[in-house]
């Protein structure tokens, strides 16, 4: 049997530490959606730092809506029922603002979807002065804001901690929808689809972008970016629940950027320059969160790169998390970190070596050699971790088949040292190898390069 929509949410708060309510009245109203489900999307720290950033405000009340479940959904269509929020039961058309933080490229027919679910036209040139504002954010905008763009009144482009307040004191100071749209399109990181005129040439491919008379909005929209982090709070959980991914883990970014610049890499080129958040603070929020998780999952694209990240590790030991990083670049892998990543409890460790030559990695900017990663293969399972991720690509410029063979001897390699370190220890741990083909991102060098042409080859 179907559970009712209001009792599931009564069963989600009632599992949750950390959600924000205040009434209504008098505040700025925001629906913010994750177009996943609640399952997914709690994991998400892009989503939990927005909430936590619009909810810092006095005067508004941002509440969460997710896409409902298979099941759920099904009973959603038939009674007709519009979507509604988690914390307060509203229908999310009551809200001033339908905001939305989108991470993944495969979540865009869910934003279409929330919509509709919503009870309003999905293309934004259909709806109504009457209908909230739809405010769409989060990296694929980042990245690309165009697929969404028919979709929203506004697109949030950059840093959610440049954007939230900006967004919302705008809608505080304006004087009608025309005179927020134009405050918000003067703002930097905000893009308004309506005020651009296209034209497209026979082919299709666009001509000219042009922004439309007396609408004030730039030629370029530039992305919003905080300067510096050292008075902010890093990224972190504020909601905790087991009903999630990630349920029994504090995540917290340490570090924004990556200076590394490979060719392929969208984030290298979109967070710079690299950040690093206060190592105090970071630890002073994982000992309040201590009460609430056992593990610490901490969210860099170059981890190492904290100047403090020692410190850091082992703050986290002494409180006992065990500690769980996203992938570790190479380069800067030491022995301590290792030694600490061990000690935590942890027995996995996640690496890109991206392909197997070192002439290829030198083509996507990528200077690590082979004999440097065996070498750190030998301190990370010298150290007692036990099982290696891997990360490579293919299709990726110049590439030939001995590159791609050199790839499968890495791997063998890698599993040599892996073997001769079991076999001392008694027991034999794990290489998992994933090969993913390049997809040339928008904003990186590669992102014009064009799918292989089955006529050339
Ligand atoms: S080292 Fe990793 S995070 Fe840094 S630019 Fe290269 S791929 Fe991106």
């Amino acid at each position: 049997m179907t559970r009712q929509p209001e009792r599931d949410a009564r069963d989600i708060l009632s599992r949750e530490i950390g959600f924000s309510r205040k009434p209504h009245g008098g505040r700025l109203r925001i629906a913010l959606a994750f177009p996943n489900t609640y399952y997914v999307g709690m994991s998400n720290l892009g989503f939990q730092t927005v909430y936590r950033l619009f909810n810092e405000q006095e005067d508004v009340v941002c509440e969460r809506v997710f896409l409902p479940g298979r099941q759920e959904l099904q009973a959603q269509l038939a009674s007709g029922r519009p979507l509604r929020t988690i914390e307060s039961n509203t229908p999310v058309r009551n809200f001033d603002v339908f905001a939305f933080s989108v991470s993944f490229e495969w979540d865009y027919t869910n934003v279409v979807s929330m919509l509709r679910l919503a009870g309003m036209a999905p293309r934004a040139d259909a709806r109504t002065r009457h209908d909230p504002l739809v405010v769409i954010g989060g990296a694929v905008t980042f990245v690309n804001p165009e697929p969404l763009a028919a979709f929203a009144e506004v697109i949030a482009a950059g840093e959610a901690e440049a954007l939230a307040p900006a967004l919302a004191a705008a809608m505080r100071d304006a004087d009608g929808r025309d005179d927020l749209l134009r405050r918000l399109a003067a703002e930097r990181g905000f893009y308004v689809p309506s005020f651009y005129d296209v034209h497209y040439r026979p082919d299709g491919t666009i001509a000219a972008y042009e922004p439309k008379p007396g609408t004030g909005a730039p030629t370029v929209v530039q992305k919003a970016a905080i300067k510096s982090v050292e008075r902010l709070d890093p990224p972190a959980t504020t909601i905790f629940t087991p009903d999630t991914e990630f349920g029994s883990r504090f995540l917290i970014e340490v570090v924004r950027g990556c200076a590394n610049l490979c060719r392929f890499c969208w984030a290298g080129y979109n967070y710079l320059p690299v950040r690093a958040f206060p190592a105090d603070r970071i630890l002073e929020l994982a000992r309040l969160a201590r009460p609430h998780a056992n593990r610490a999952g901490l969210v860099s694209i170059a981890l190492c790169d904290h100047p403090e990240i020692e410190r850091i590790l082992r703050g986290l030991i002494d409180m006992g998390y065990s500690i769980s990083p996203a992938s570790l670049r190479l380069d800067d892998l030491t022995e301590p970190i290792v030694r600490m990543l061990h000690e935590s409890g942890e027995r996995s460790i996640t690496i890109a070596p991206e392909t197997g030559s070192d002439r290829l990695r030198r083509v996507i900017n990528k200077t690590v050699t082979n004999a440097e990663i065996l070498e750190r293969a030998e301190l990370i399972f010298a150290s007692g971790l036990e099982n290696l991720k891997l990360y490579y690509m293919i299709g990726l410029p110049t590439e030939t088949d001995d590159d791609i063979d050199a790839i499968r001897e890495l791997t063998a390699a890698l599993r040599g040292i892996l073997l001769a370190h079991s076999r001392t220890r008694g027991h034999l741990g794990r290489i998992v190898a994933s090969v993913n083909p390049l997809i040339p991102k928008p904003g990186t060098t590669y992102q014009w390069l064009p799918m292989e042409d089955p006529v050339l080859t």
